[in-house]
Order: C-alpha cells, then structure tokens, then sequence
C-alpha cells in the first residue's frame, strides 16, 4: 500500500492553495466543499475563483508564491502550471510539516486526492495511486450507477437511531439484521423518494417493537425496448436487490440476465391470444409475496404506464396497503423511433405524435379515426402487427393519402431490430413478406421518410435491414 488512505477534517482549517487557473478552481470547489479555511495564492485569478473571492469564500493573495504563506496552514495544493514552482511548494510545505498534494505529480505529493462519490455522510474514495487516474474516474462512474442518489439522506436518517437501535437490540446479530431489513426494504424507499416523516414515525414503531422491519413491496418496473443499456440506474438497482421476478414476455432474456442470481423468476406471461395467468391471478400473487416479506419486482416490458396495465396492477396493491414503487422505463415507441432514426416529432412534419393500440376490443379496432388521419402528426401503433392490413385500410379510408409513409420497427433497439419502411398501401404486404411478427411498431407518417437518412443503428449489419418498396 503505497498510499494510505485517510478523510480528513477540514471544517475551518486554514488550507493554502497556490495557482489561479482552471485546475486551481476544481481544487478550490473541492476544499470549500469540505469546509476548508481557504487562501489562493496567485497573480491572477480565474473569473470564478475571483467570483469567489468577491463573495468571501476564499482569501485571495494577489502575490506570487512565497514560503512565508504556508505560515500556520494545515494543508498545502500546488497547482500553477509551472512545475519548479509546485515543486518548490512541496519542499517548503514538507519542510514545515504541512500535507501537500501537486496536481498531476504524485511523487511530488504527501498525499493525492481520490476520485470521489460523495453521498455525505456515506463517502466513497477511490484512487490509482496516481499512476492511472483515469482508471480511478471510471470506478468511481460505474460506483455511481450504483449507490442511489438518495444514498445520503438514507445515511443521514440512519445515523439518528444509531443509539436508539443499540439499546433496543443489544445483541450484535440481531442489531445488525435489524438494519439489514430498514435500509433495504421499503423504509429506506420512503427516505430515499423523500418521505422522511412517514419513515420516522414507522421507525420509531419498529424500534419500540423491537421487530424487524417488513421487507415486502413491489417495484413495478419498466424495463425499457429490450436493449439492456437503456434501463435506468434505478431498474438495475432493483433487478439485483430483488427476491422474486414476475415477467412476461415482453422482457428480453438479456436483462433476465441482470436480475440477481439467486432471485426466484416466475413466467406470468401474456401472449396475446393465450393468457399464461389472468390478470387478477397476477395482482393476487404480487399481494402474497409481499405479504410474505419478498421483494417482488413486476419487471414490464418498456414503460410500465404505457399500455402496460400497470396502473391495474397497483391499484391492487394500493387497495391492501402492500408498499409499491413504480419506475418509468424506455417506451417502446421512443426506443424504434431512436434506433431506426424516425424522429416521431418534427418541425416540418409532424406538431404531434399519438400513441394508440391496434388490439381488437370486441373484434373491432376501435379507435378515434378523425383525429388520427389529421396532417402534420405522427401515429405510433402498439401491438399492431396482427391487425396491419386493416389499420392501414382504415387510415386510407378515414383520409390519410395512400402513399403516406409509414414504417414497422420489430424488436427495437435488440441485436434482432428490423425495420421495413413503405407506405400506408404497401406496408401491410411488406410486413408479411418479411414476416414481420411481434413485438413491433408501425409508425405513420412523414417522419417516417426521415429514416433513410437517419438510421444509425446496425447500419452495416444484414440483420437489421431497412426494406424500402421500389
Ligand atoms: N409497455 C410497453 C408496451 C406493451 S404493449 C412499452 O412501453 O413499450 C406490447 C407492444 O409493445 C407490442 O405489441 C409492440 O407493439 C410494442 N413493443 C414492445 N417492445 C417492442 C420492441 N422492442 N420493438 C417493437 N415493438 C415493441
């Protein structure tokens, strides 16, 4: 161990940083951050750093650099960008006793300063030794995805009942299960989105109980197109947190992947003719296992809230006092239009993009058929494949031109992404030659012509081909 690694008290303590530049400032925002007492040596100053000093944040010292400033300072940072001069602020500062870090000279330095992911309290530090800098910054990146912002304020909160937890549970074991089930069950949820008075109160309820808090809830989770980059921070985090997974179809087995190994998977999925398990089957079997304490992450395929039946799965839920989250995931008509480059809004050609379904209700495809067939807008279809050949029909007959353009997107944003792009009077014979088959999108409307300049996404690749008629 080359460096050992230490967090040190700042809070008023008289630090001199010498330089005035660009690295100077990151440096200064740093240690005011950590409260230091802060003077900057230097000539001139950046304009921020001069912002500053007008404000009273720091001390400016308009001269050049000189050993007498170091004269009753605890830490010392050399960053000019004239190497003999940082140097010479290492020796002086060594020479008196005082740590001293050269930006970009390790060896220069008594100590160096880690890439940092502060969740105040909670700090994470990491650091190269300063050989690979870099390296460091891309460790703290990936640290970042996955402690929650919300982090802090959890630590925070937690560190309120460190001495009313202790006494209640004397026993380390028990004190320790104890903080396993708040800081990761829903109580730390309510913190983390903000709820501090409602946690409080179930806090104080637990400790008085002397009971381990309940850990069961349920994360309506979207999952987003299939493409596993495109979750969020907070569906990820959930995925490896989770006790039972329930998915359908929809959920690429690539982010199945992603959900914590020992986690329980259950298929409740739903194809379109052959429902696997009714819906309210569903909405029971979530209410069970949380009752019985599990995590159960509802993982939809997109976005939870966009024809996803997700406010029918929670209104269950809501109804037995089950604690649930919902996260918003990429919906499947943002992810086609990004990955086959059809902009669904545009300044030329479309004001407004509508988002309608092309399942048949009572063996009609009952839709607003006036408003859809209005110019300047784009019409994305979910769940229209099988019903292709007539909605077009009816576009055309409710007065949308024939040659309008129209596209299908099938498995958008996945390795297996095609994209068949025509018009409202060839599409439907294009998909069937192809043999377009769900999940995908048709897209109606100009936008869609924009495609041939725009595609980006395995452009090179026969498997993602862009059919266009002659
Ligand atoms: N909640 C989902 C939609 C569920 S409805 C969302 O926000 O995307 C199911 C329909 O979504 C499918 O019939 C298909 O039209 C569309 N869909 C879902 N994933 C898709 C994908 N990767 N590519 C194309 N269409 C997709």
């Amino acid at each position: 161990m080359e460096f050992f690694p230490i967090f040190l008290k700042l809070r008023q303590q008289p630090c001199l940083l010498v330089g005035g530049g660009e690295v100077a400032l990151r440096k200064a925002r740093l240690l005011l951050a950590a409260g230091a007492a802060l003077t900057v040596a230097a000539p001139e100053l950046a304009p921020e750093l001069a912002e500053m000093a007008e404000r009273g944040e720091l001390k400016h010292l308009g001269a050049r650099y000189a050993a007498e400033q170091l004269a009753g300072m605890r830490l010392a940072v050399a960053a000019t960008d004239d190497a003999a001069v940082n140097r010479q602020v290492a020796a002086d500062a060594e020479a008196r006793g005082i740590l001293v870090n050269v930006v970009d000279d390790a060896e220069a330095s008594r100590y160096i300063s880690p890439a940092v992911i502060d969740r105040s309290p909670l700090m994470v530090a990491v650091a190269s030794g300063g050989s690979v800098p870099v390296m460091a910054r891309q460790v703290r990146a990936r640290l970042e995805s996955l402690i929650p912002a919300g982090y802090g304020r959890l630590a925070r909160f937690g560190s309120m009942f460190r001495d009313a937890v202790k006494a209640r549970f004397p026993d380390v074991d028990s004190r320790r299960r104890f903080w396993e089930t708040v800081l990761e069950g829903p109580l730390a949820d309510m913190v983390m989105n903000g709820d501090e008075a409602a946690a409080r109160t179930e806090m104080e309820k637990r400790i008085a109980a002397g009971a381990e808090a309940p850990r069961g809830a349920v994360y309506l989770v979207g999952a987003g197109p299939g493409n596993p980059d495109l979750l969020t921070f907070r569906a990820l985090r959930l995925m490896q947190q989770a006790d039972v997974v329930l998915y359908d179809k929809l959920v690429a087995p690539e982010l199945l992947e992603l959900v914590r190994r020992d986690a329980e998977r259950v298929y409740v999925g739903k194809a379109r003719a052959n429902h696997a398990l009714p819906q309210d089957d569903i909405n029971q079997l979530m209410v069970t296992l949380a009752k019985q304490g599990k995590r159960v992450l509802r993982l939809k395929g997109g976005d939870p809230f966009t024809f996803g039946r997700g406010g029918e799965e929670i209104a269950t839920l809501a109804e037995q006092s089950i604690p649930f989250e919902v996260v918003p995931g990429i919906t499947s008509a943002s992810g086609a239009a990004a990955y086959a480059g059809i902009p669904l809004t545009h300044r030329d050609y479309a004001q407004s993009v509508t988002f309608v379904t092309g399942h048949k209700q009572d063996g009609s495809i009952d839709l607003d058929w006036q408003a859809l067939t209005r110019p300047q807008q784009t019409v994305v279809v979910y769940m229209g494949v099988s019903t292709a050949a007539e909605l077009c029909q009816a576009f055309v007959e409710h007065g949308r031109g024939a040659d309008t353009p129209a596209a299908a997107v099938e498995w958008a944003t996945t390795e297996r992404q095609r994209t068949v792009c025509g018009t409202l009077s060839s599409l439907p014979g294009l998909m069937a030659s192809h043999g377009i088959a769900s999940p995908a999108l048709i897209i109606v409307g100009e936008v869609v012509e924009l495609a041939d300049k725009l595609a980006w996404f395995r452009r090179s690749e026969n498997s993602a081909v862009t059919i266009r008629e002659d």
